[in-house]
């Protein structure tokens, strides 16, 4: 008996192209023996819709305009009586066994609305079991703000920063870019609180740069940060399991710009580099291999997080920077490469992620 997946992809976040490159790639490498695979494809603006058509169209946008299943459009307004039941009058274009049951979902959207909790919270209002980390951890390593407040807690160093709200932005302006000038040096670093890829994430080299960069952050998210830059090498770690969390070797990310923007992530030709395992002492990558896993657990992760961090140049200081419970999936992403350098190929760490969420489903009381 074939064990149904949901693999949901697309969604609202600025993320959106990410997710179906992810996707498209899990769906390619799945092993079809063990697993039906059922695609949920979500519009930028929301829309759910049952896909059935080539992979192919997923990764390059199409898939929603021959996607004609809207789920939106059906007599069932709500998704709860579609996605976790399977409605057999869902259309003659799946077949009766994709649509009976869905067993497990792979939620494979990065960003707000997909790696915040929100998801994650309709699947446990479901009742099903999904791959990747529950709702507390999702939201808390979503929100930039939130994680850092917990890893200063665990006794992590992490890079100093200041919160702006939208609203206040607009009346105190001033007040917090002198607040920001008195206690660091550019550049700084402007992010959305919450997003990834980063996206509305500058560089500022000085006031006006500054300026600029809060508006281009404000235009995603009410809660901006602003960071001091750290000079640094960026070396990633990925982590796996639930309640007994691995770490991989490490890798470097060498960016082809000034820092690791959105296009030296997916369209510099390849000109960034990942080097896998990182160039870097041994007693330094086990330490961060022992931080990932700490911040992993305190953060209350399960299935996966790529732990990213910098370590600085000239003192070798680590700093952990984020955690990214839905990391880039394709299977050229980062995470899934560096399982692959520590002997868990691409189609096993798929099944060993399903077969996480299936036990931790099984755990629950
Ligand atoms: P991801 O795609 O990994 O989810 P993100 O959008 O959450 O990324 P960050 O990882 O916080 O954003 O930052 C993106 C990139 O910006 C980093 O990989 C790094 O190149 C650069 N960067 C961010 N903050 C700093 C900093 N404080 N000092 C130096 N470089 C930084
Ligand atoms: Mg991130
Ligand atoms: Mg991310
Ligand atoms: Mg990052």
């Amino acid at each position: 008996n074939k064990i149904n997946v949901g693999i949901i992809f697309g969604g609202k976040s600025a993320e959106h192209e990410v997710s179906l490159m992810s996707a498209a790639s899990i769906m390619r490498a799945i092993d079809k023996e063990k697993y039906n695979v059922i695609p949920i494809g979500i519009t930028k603006r929301g829309n759910w819709m049952m896909y059935d058509g080539p992979i192919e169209k997923i990764e390059n946008g199409q898939w929603e305009n021959i996607s004609n299943k809207l789920i939106k459009d059906r007599p069932e307004e709500n998704i709860f009586s579609v996605i976790p039941i399977g409605d057999k009058s869902l259309g003659d274009k799946i077949p009766p066994v994709l649509i009976d049951k869905i067993d497990v979902v792979f939620p494979v959207l990065h960003g707000p609305y997909g790696e915040d909790g929100t998801i994650q919270g309709l699947l446990e209002m479901a009742d099903i079991p999904y791959v990747g980390a529950g709702v507390l951890a999702s939201s808390l390593c979503m929100d930039k703000v939130y994680a850092k407040k917990i890893f200063e807690f665990e006794g992590l160093s992490v890079v100093d920063y200041f919160v702006i709200f939208k609203d206040e932005l607009e009346k105190n302006i001033k007040d917090y870019i002198s607040a920001v000038e008195k206690n660091f040096n550019y550049p700084v670093f402007i992010k959305p609180a919450n997003l990834g890829s980063s996206v509305g994430i500058t560089k500022a080299h000085n006031r006006d740069e500054l300026i600029n960069g809060l508006h281009e952050a404000a235009k995603y998210d009410r809660k901006i940060m602003v960071e001091k830059c750290i000079e640094c090498r960026e070396i990633e770690c990925a982590v796996l399991g639930n309640d007994k969390p691995k770490a991989s070797v490490v890798g470097e990310i060498i960016p082809s710009h000034e820092f690791y923007d959105y296009e030296a992530k997916y369209f510099d030709d390849g000109k960034s580099k990942m080097v896998i395992p990182a160039d870097i002492p041994e007693e330094i990558s086990d330490k961060i291999r022992k931080i990932a896993v700490k911040a992993y657990k305190a953060l209350e992760c399960s299935g996966l997080s790529r732990v990213d961090f910098f370590l600085e140049k000239g003192t070798n200081k680590i700093y952990i920077n984020e955690i990214n419970t839905m990391p880039g999936f394709t299977k050229y992403s980062m995470y899934p490469l560096l399982w692959q350098e520590t002997g868990l190929p691409y189609d096993k760490l798929i099944d060993k992620l399903i077969q996480l969420a299936l036990e931790r489903y099984k755990q629950k009381p």
